[in-house]
């Protein structure tokens, strides 16, 4: 697709309207030869590559100015193997195709917490999401990928093929070439799981925060949780006197029989004097969509996240202090909260770093496009303010997947830690010593 094709300028756009690029050709690909002829023909003419998986990275990697789109929208097959429990999964899926083809069987894999984000993007820098705790991290649960290396080749990367990239695609992000199949192990999930969120006014965010503090770490590990700071979003499940109302909202979803579940939130939902209480018995598929409008295909995005070192009272208040203090009532901060089984996987298995750490917040501005005047400046101002203010109480490190356009290398350097980044660098020496694939959270072959 070229600049003067049909379709050219909807095709060039990604979820964050923000980002406003014009490629000299988007590859629409169709599968692995396509993708090949791609890498080749962009190589050839010394064009710079960006590749799309979901299109969703909020820095806008997936698209480039004058070089080449490997798009992979068209390429969202997921094909489930119920009796091996494996699920193939093609390199332009998003979470909600592999949700929807999974729970078919009533099996899931880790994913996110949105349903119209990438697969490809969201693993490759580790994958957090609600089944975490008690499923591992997407990538403890990739079991190969097919690969299209910067010279054009295709090789699979798994425990006994090429194991340093298998590696490396475990966290190291999109640096090793373009992912064009996913396979991954599947678990037994719902159809029906306990979930939902429970909303208390924002004026109670310190004392559900210290409560949160104390319940997460007793919580068993069937128990994913996420604790979002923002407004009330004006779905219709919720009462509309509170919509856009300041308020937290801890989000849970419990991957065990919901009897089970009940037990393990009853102390949450007994806790103060919660707005609403949404946490119910519903399917794992609705579940995981619930977010869906809140952050729409098109708005502007811009955001800033580190790793926190725990909740102490001190960064309790930093967070209650500043996570309300956006202009724009789309604005939202969200926490997520780690360990369980992502703790206890081996260190050296996967280039993903953050294993200790017990949680991670995103701090996430949101304006629409025709507020850009009002907004633009006022939210990324905010989100930068709210991270400075947080820093003494960082645990060191930041989600790659995290990461925004003004995050430099020094950030990619922190997400990794010394000793993952070098052993990344020289993977990367060995897939792709030229740096074909850039335009991406960048390792430099070393
Ligand atoms: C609303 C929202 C919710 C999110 N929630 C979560 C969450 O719950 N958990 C979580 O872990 N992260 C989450 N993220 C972050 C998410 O992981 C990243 O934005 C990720 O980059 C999205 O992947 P994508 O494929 O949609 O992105 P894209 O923008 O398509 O790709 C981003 C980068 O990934 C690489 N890439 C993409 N596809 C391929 C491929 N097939 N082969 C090789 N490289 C590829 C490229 O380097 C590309 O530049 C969320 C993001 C948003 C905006």
């Amino acid at each position: 697709m070229l600049p003067t094709s049909p379709g050219y300028d909807t095709a060039r756009r990604i979820w964050n309207g923000a980002i406003d690029r014009h490629p000299a050709c988007i590859a629409r690909c169709m599968g692995v030869a396509d993708v090949v002829a791609a890498v080749r023909f962009a190589r050839e003419r010394g064009l710079e590559i960006a590749v799309r998986g979901g299109g969703h990275n909020v820095a806008g990697t997936a698209v480039c100015d004058d070089g080449v789109v490997i798009d992979l929208s068209a390429m969202r097959t997921v094909l489930v193997d119920p009796l091996g429990r494996t699920a193939l999964v093609q390199g332009g899926a998003l979470w909600s195709d592999v949700d929807h083809e999974t729970q078919a069987h009533a099996l899931a894999t880790t994913g996110g917490i949105v349903g119209h984000t990438g697969v490809a993007g969201l693993t490759l820098g580790g994958g957090i999401g609600f089944l975490m705790r008690k499923h591992g991290l997407a990538i403890d649960n990739m079991l190969a990928a097919e690969v299209v290396t910067a010279d054009g080749s295709v090789v699979r990367a798994s425990a006994d093929e090429h194991p340093d990239l298998f590696w490396a695609l475990r966290g190291g992000g999109g640096n090793f070439g373009v992912v064009t199949t996913f396979q991954f192990a599947l678990h037994p999930v719902g159809p029906t799981v306990l979930a939902g969120p429970v909303f208390w006014a924002a004026d109670d965010t310190a004392d559900v925060l210290r409560f949160y503090r104390d319940f997460a770490a007793e919580v068993p590990d069937e128990l994913g949780s996420v604790v979002r700071l923002g407004t009330v979003p004006p779905q219709a499940v919720i009462s509309e006197d509170l919509h856009w109302r300041p308020a937290i909202a801890v989000i849970c979803c419990y991957a065990g029989p919901v009897q089970d579940g009940e037990r393990a939130v009853e102390a949450l939902r007994r806790f103060g004097r919660p707005l609403a209480d949404l946490i119910a018995p519903s399917p794992y598929v609705a579940f995981q969509s619930g977010m869906d409008n809140t952050v729409l295909h098109g708005w502007h995005y811009y955001w800033k996240a580190t790793n926190l070192a725990g909740l102490s009272d001190d960064a309790i208040a930093v967070i209650a202090d500043h996570a309300y203090a956006f202009n724009s009532p789309r604005s939202y901060a969200a926490m997520f909260h780690m360990g369980g089984a992502v703790a206890r996987a081996p260190r050296d298995a996967t280039a993903y770093a953050a294993r200790d750490v017990a949680h991670n917040i995103v701090i996430d501005a949101v304006w629409l496009p025709d507020e850009s005047g009002a907004h633009a400046t006022t939210e990324t101002a905010w989100a930068r303010r709210f991270l400075k203010a947080l820093e003494p109480h960082g645990a060191g490190g930041v989600y790659v997947n995290f990461l925004d356009a003004d995050d430099d290398s020094g950030r990619v350097r922190e997400a990794y830690g010394d000793r993952i980044y070098r052993r990344l660098a020289a993977v990367k020496a060995t897939y792709d010593p030229d740096n074909v694939f850039h335009h991406n959270v960048n390792i430099q072959a070393g």
